[in-house]
Order: C-alpha cells, then sequence, then structure tokens
C-alpha cells in the first residue's frame, strides 16, 4: 500500500496540515487511529489502553500512560488531497509540544467529548489556537455514551469559546431500544443521513433523513443559513427573502468564513463506535485552508527586520524546525517547508548560527515509520536527518540568515535532584539531560552552585516522571531521584527606604559608592524591577547598569530560603561617588548590598506556585472529592453539574497536589479524573513560611527558568 504524495508537484490547494487537540481522554487518540485508517495509513485498529496501543502513540510509556506525548505526523490521503496530521499531546504538562506543533499547522480539529462538554484543557487549546489564528472544525465525540448531547455542548462551545461555532451533522440517536444508540449522522448542507457499516466503519450509506430528525435539520439548517448571512450577500438576501440556499453556495460561504476564522464548523460521531469519521475528513478538505492562505513572518536575526513568506509564493527556499528527535539514526528534525521547495543535496543556512548544511536524508514520517523522498513542495512536513539544528531554527536556501518568533514556554515549577546511582554512568547521564533539553524547552536542566547536584525542572510531576522514565529506559539509567522540590519564590509585602554606602580602603585603588532610594512591591506584573531616577548626576550615567546588575545579583536569592525574589520595584534617587574609587563594581557591590538590607526591612515573603485544578467524578463522590481539596490546602473557585457527573475546580498550592491521582481513585473507586494547569504564585501561610524556612535555611535548590 502506498499513500505517497510527491508534493512538488502537487497543486498547494491539495494540501492540508493539519492539528488534533483536545482535553485529556475526549477520544483524541482513538479519532487519529480512525483517521489513519480510513485514508489507508493503517490496515488494523489498535485498541488503545486495553490492547497493543494505537498507531500514533510511538513509545512503549506513551502506551502504558494512555496519552500522547511527543508529536508525531503523519501524512494521510483523502480524496486525492495530501493532510499532514500532527498529532498534539492532551496533557496539559505538554504544552510545548502542542504549541510546536499548532506554530507550523494550518489548521485544527478541537475534539470535544460529548458528555463532558468544554474542559479546562479545551480552553488551553482554544487559546492557543487563538495565538496562532488557526481556522478550526470541532468534533463532539462519544455521542454513543450515556448523557452525550450533542446541541448541548454546542451551545456550552458557543457561550465559552467560539460564538460563531455552528453545527453541520447532527448525530441520529436511537434510544427506542434498552439503551441509546448512535445510529448515525445527518449532513444538514445535503440533507441526508449517513450510515457506517462494515470494517471500523468503512462503507458509508446514504438515505434520507429519518422522520424524527426532519424538524432538527430544519432547525440546524436555518440556524447555518443565519450565521452565514452575516458574511456572505447571497444568503443574506436568500434568508430576508425567504428563498432556500443550495448546497454549493452554503459551502463556498462556510469555507470561507471558517478560513476568516468567523465561523467554526461542529461535526458529530464517535470514533470508538467509528461513525461521522469520513464527514469529519471530507470537512477537513473542504473547509479548512491550504498552506498558501496564510504567510508566515520570520525575522533577519541582526535587524529584527520582518520578512514576510508565503507558501505560495515564488522565492528562495525557506524551512522552520518545529521538532527535533534524537532516535536510532541521529538527529531527526521535522521541517515546515514555509516557502520554495527542498531537494536532496540543496545547501541550506541556519539562520541563528550562519552554519551551512548539506540535505541528506529527506523522509516522511508515519508515526515510528519513515519513507525515504528526494524532494518536497512548500506547506509540506517533512523530516531531515544530519541537520545540527535547535527547535525553531530556520533554514533558508539562499544564504539569507531569518529566525523565527520563539514560542511561549511554560514556566517550570517543581524539579528533582538526581543523579546516576553508578558514577560510571556520568558521561551517558549528560547525554540524555542535553538529549531531552534540546528536545524539550520546557525542561530545565541545571546545577544548584551550593550542592553541586544536578537540577531537571519542568512544568509538573507527570512531565518529569515522563523525562525520568525515559532516561531510565532508552539510556540504562539507575538514576537517584531526591523528594520533589517546588519552584518558590520571594517577595516584598512593604515599602522600604534605603540608603548604604560601600567603602574600602586598602591600599591601592579603593572602591566607594553610595545608592540611595526605595525598595517597593511591585505594581503590578509588568512593573519594571529597576527605575533610575538620578537626575542630579550625583551617580555617574556610566555606573547605572551596574546599580541594575547589583540589584539582579542580590533578587537572585532571596533572604529566607534563597529563592529568586519577584514583584518587587527598586527606584534609585540619589547617591554618591568618588571621582577617583568610584567603579562599576563599587556600585554593583554597593547595591547588591543595599538591596539585602532593604530586603530584611520590606516584610519579606515566600510564594509558592498554586495549581488551577479541575475534577470530574460522578455526582455522588462530590462531597469526597472537595474534602479531599480542602484537606490539601484547597480553595474550591467552581462546581458544576453535567450529566450526573460533577465537576468541581479548585486553586491548590502545588506542593499538596503530591500523589492526588492516587488519592482521588481511591476516593472516586477509580471514576474520578482530573487535570491541572499552573494559575500562579500566592503567598504562603505563615506556619508553612516558618517550616520552610527551618527546612532550606536561605539554601533552596535553585531551580531556573
Ligand atoms: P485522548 O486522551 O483524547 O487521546 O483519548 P483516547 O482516544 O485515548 O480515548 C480515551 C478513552 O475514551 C478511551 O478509553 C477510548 O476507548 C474512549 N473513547 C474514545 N472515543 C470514544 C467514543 O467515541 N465513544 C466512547 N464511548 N468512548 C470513546
Amino acid at each position: 500500500m502506498t499513500t505517497h504524495v510527491d508534493t512538488t508537484t502537487l497543486s498547494l490547494s491539495l494540501i492540508r496540515n493539519i492539528g488534533v487537540s483536545a482535553h485529556i481522554d475526549a477520544g483524541k487518540t482513538t479519532l487519529t487511529e480512525r483517521i489513519l485508517f480510513h485514508a489507508g495509513k493503517i490496515r488494523k485498529i489498535g485498541e488503545i489502553r486495553s490492547e497493543a496501543g494505537a498507531t500514533m502513540d510511538s513509545m512503549d510509556l506513551e502506551r502504558e500512560r494512555g496519552i500522547t506525548i511527543q508529536s508525531a505526523s503523519t501524512q494521510v490521503r483523502w480524496q486525492g488531497h495530501a493532510i499532514n496530521l500532527i498529532d498534539t499531546p492532551g496533557h496539559v504538562d505538554f504544552t510545548v509540544e502542542v504549541e510546536r506543533a499548532l506554530a507550523v499547522l494550518d489548521g485544527a480539529i478541537l475534539v470535544l467529548c460529548g458528555v463532558a462538554g468544554v474542559q479546562p484543557q479545551t480552553l488551553t487549546v482554544d487559546r492557543q489556537m487563538r495565538r496562532h489564528e488557526l481556522p478550526r472544525l470541532c468534533f463532539i465525540n462519544k455521542l454513543d455514551r450515556e448523557g452525550a448531547d450533542a446541541l448541548a455542548v454546542a451551545g456550552e462551545l458557543r457561550a465559552r469559546i467560539d460564538a460563531g461555532a455552528v453545527l453541520v451533522n447532527l448525530p441520529i440517536i436511537d434510544d427506542g431500544g434498552r439503551r441509546r444508540r448512535l445510529v448515525g449522522v445527518v449532513d444538514v448542507l445535503r440533507g441526508v443521513a449517513l450510515t457506517f457499516s462494515g470494517p471500523a466503519g468503512s462503507i458509508v450509506t446514504e438515505s434520507p433523513p429519518p422522520e424524527s430528525m426532519l424538524e432538527p435539520l430544519r432547525q440546524a439548517r436555518a440556524r447555518l443559513c443565519e450565521v452565514l448571512a452575516d458574511h456572505d450577500e447571497a444568503i443574506l438576501a436568500a434568508v430576508v427573502g425567504d428563498q432556500p440556499v443550495d448546497e454549493a453556495t452554503l459551502a463556498r460561504a462556510l469555507r470561507a468564513a471558517t478560513l476568516a476564522r468567523a465561523v467554526t464548523p461542529i461535526l458529530c460521531g464517535s470514533a470508538h463506535e467509528n461513525i461521522g469519521v469520513q464527514p469529519l475528513l471530507d470537512a477537513v478538505v473542504r473547509y479548512l485552508p491550504a498552506p498558501d492562505v496564510r504567510g508566515r513572518t520570520l525575522h533577519e536575526p541582526g535587524t529584527g527586520e520582518a520578512v514576510p513568506v508565503r507558501a505560495g509564493a515564488e522565492g528562495p527556499t525557506c524551512a522552520l524546525a518545529f521538532k527535533i528527535d534524537d532516535g536510532a539514526y541521529g538527529q531527526l528534525t521535522s521541517l515546515r517547508i514555509l516557502q520554495g521547495r527542498l531537494c536532496r543535496g540543496d545547501r541550506l543556512t541556519n539562520g541563528r548560527t550562519g552554519e551551512r548544511i548539506r540535505v541528506g536524508r529527506l523522509v516522511r514520517m508515519h508515526a515510528d515509520q519513515m519513507e525515504e523522498i528526494e524532494a518536497a513542495g512548500a506547506g509540506d512536513i517533512v523530516g531531515l536527518f544530519g541537520a545540527p539544528c535547535e527547535q525553531s531554527d530556520v533554514f533558508s536556501g539562499d544564504g539569507r540568515r531569518l529566525v523565527a518568533r520563539p514560542l511561549d514556554v511554560p514556566e517550570a515549577v517543581m524539579a528533582y535532584a538526581i543523579r546516576p546511582r553508578d558514577p560510571s554512568a556520568l558521561a551517558r547521564f549528560s547525554r540524555a539531560l542535553g538529549r531531552f533539553a534540546r528536545e524539550d524547552p520546557s525542561l530545565k536542566v541545571s546545577r544548584d552552585p551550593e550542592s553541586g547536584e544536578t537540577i531537571l525542572a519542568g512544568v509538573g510531576e507527570l512531565h518529569l516522571e515522563v523525562v525520568l522514565e525515559r532516561m531510565r529506559r532508552e539510556f540504562d539509567l539507575d538514576l537517584e531521584v531526591g523528594p520533589p522540590e517546588i519552584a518558590y519564590r520571594e517577595t516584598v509585602t512593604r515599602p522600604v527606604d534605603f540608603d548604604h554606602i560601600h567603602k574600602k580602603q586598602d591600599g591601592g585603588q579603593g572602591q566607594y559608592a553610595r545608592v540611595r532610594g526605595e525598595l517597593a512591591p511591585a505594581e503590578g506584573p509588568d512593573a519594571p524591577r529597576f527605575v533610575d531616577q538620578i537626575v542630579s548626576g550625583a551617580i555617574p550615567r556610566e555606573m547605572i547598569p551596574a546599580c541594575e546588575q547589583g540589584l539582579g545579583d542580590a533578587l537572585a536569592r532571596g533572604i529566607l530560603i534563597g529563592a529568586p525574589v519577584v514583584g518587587v520595584t527598586m527606584t534609585l534617587r540619589d547617591g554618591a561617588a568618588h571621582a577617583k574609587d568610584s567603579s562599576p563594581l563599587a556600585f554593583r557591590t554597593a547595591t547588591a548590598a543595599a538591596t539585602r538590607k532593604a530586603l530584611q526591612g520590606a516584610g519579606p515573603a515566600i510564594l509558592e506556585p498554586c495549581m488551577r485544578v479541575s475534577v470530574d467524578a460522578p455526582e455522588r463522590f462530590s462531597g469526597a472529592v472537595i474534602s479531599g481539596l480542602l484537606r490539601r490546602r484547597g480553595r474550591v473557585v467552581g462546581q458544576a453539574l453535567h450529566g450526573g457527573e460533577v465537576r468541581v475546580e479548585a486553586i491548590v498550592p502545588l506542593a499538596e497536589m503530591f500523589g492526588y491521582v492516587g488519592d482521588l481513585r481511591s476516593v472516586t473507586q477509580g471514576q474520578g479524573s482530573f487535570s491541572m494547569e499552573m494559575d500562579g504564585y500566592e503567598p504562603v501561610p505563615e506556619a508553612i513560611q516558618r517550616s520552610l524556612i527551618a527546612r532550606y535555611g536561605r539554601r533552596a535548590p535553585s531551580i531556573r527558568q
């Protein structure tokens, strides 16, 4: 079976670069697998959690955990189109992976659970899609399940994230029997019913819609016309004149409005029951953009000058490295060709380093298999071997140096001190760390200058555990892992004036610097850390940067537990210098000492990272869930009932969240699930502040950002 498409000759309008994103468990992996099946890339459907694992989850570990961690890209074919499908991780700990994938996509599918509706990570990925200006489709999955309600979820989607979301097919439910059954879908544009039979629902049968669907269909079509009338003159005229609108007109208007991100088509189905997957693929081809619709902006590294590139434009080759994997065959770089075409043997320039490379092996990826290719055209996604580079590097074919905007990388909030048990494995240990840090920008590796320990920091417990597990398996490392450490911060609670003289006279040139001003809580998150109000020349201009450096030195480690100090503003108002004995070093030392002293008087406090935790469980467990969260110093901020399930949202200190998975499982008899993401930093209660000071004694591990 070959599904290879030569994209150097394929018209751009026949390419789609698509990502699938969802809240964990909404069915993204199952759906992706069904898409691969129907588009002819795999022959057999593997049951994700019970059997060997889905095709897109290439790592054993992912299979075990049942979550997709690495973006895997694969090209499938549907109706003569080449669809590059990038699988994006569902767990919020891995949002860097999602960001990376979204940056190179032209469109997306947002999968929602037909029972749970809009979930916390739905909101997260929605924000990401908006940031990348991605036109999208929504797929309401799991409509076979008891309690699923497509209309309710569509309403919630409109109310909470996307006012332009509109149903383009509807589920046909048979609840006449003992059990509710999802029979098929009706196509709102064409007014026909579609049912799915044969292996994995691969035979699609069209028939007139059942009687019970006529009224819902009429309403959905009226609603679709109404929504599109806002964006299309012909439809507006027809709606006003009470005239019917034909399918072709609706489809054309729907495509235009989707590309403009004014409207989002919603499709319905059940990936697990193989219902509604082919109509979703049809919609990808019909409504999502080809690569030439939207260009990208690159920059010249020196001048910062913006350079627009576009897949449809004539021009030199330009490709963006969006994913780097070190595997059995060396470094594999996933590239999106932004402009021009890429051939084996081409010479390219890395815009960041200026280094020239030759394109050796070029491949097309399919989960963990690959196929060698000679060339690929603009808009396509390919893999390249042996190209030294980092993620987000840009390669150009004409020698011009270009760079991309860096990705938004989430803050590292927790860490482990780690080391190999066997000292002779140190070289392998650092190779492993180097590789993971390079692949994953949200992972921070540093050495604690005081203890000499290696600190591995990341965005959450699961994130770090996955990395540790991969180090053990892929690098055969036996690791000693310290207790989890939290990325604490320190701050101040009241303003204080300072006046400090640094004076040293020990033969030769002396040191003299005096600084005066105020250290105060910052007014808002964007307030500057350092304000220079010296007007009289009391401190010579060339000394000012040294003062700012001195402030930075002191704030790197606070006076309570040695954690970085945030949320402060220093205003430098006055000072004094000595013609002979003043130097930048003297001012840097003076400001650092002044800051440390001022911190003492400014009501120092410790801040801890707090998570927004969202728990779903059957309603009868709501009391147990809430008391569990309260015990963990949680603050419940929301509670909602939905189809027999309760959702509790709470802000809980990260330090209290360790082991929550197991607790939740036991109080809900395995029926609860939760997700969390960073909410912000909050002051710790006084008793905890005291115990942290006793525990760390100004030596909290330094967690790099
Ligand atoms: P992901 O975390 O979003 O990738 O979700 P998965 O695809 O791993 O699916 C999560 C669970 O939901 C698995 O147990 C699937 O078998 C199940 N599932 C997926 N799609 C459906 C569906 O359409 N209906 C039902 N009833 N279960 C589904």
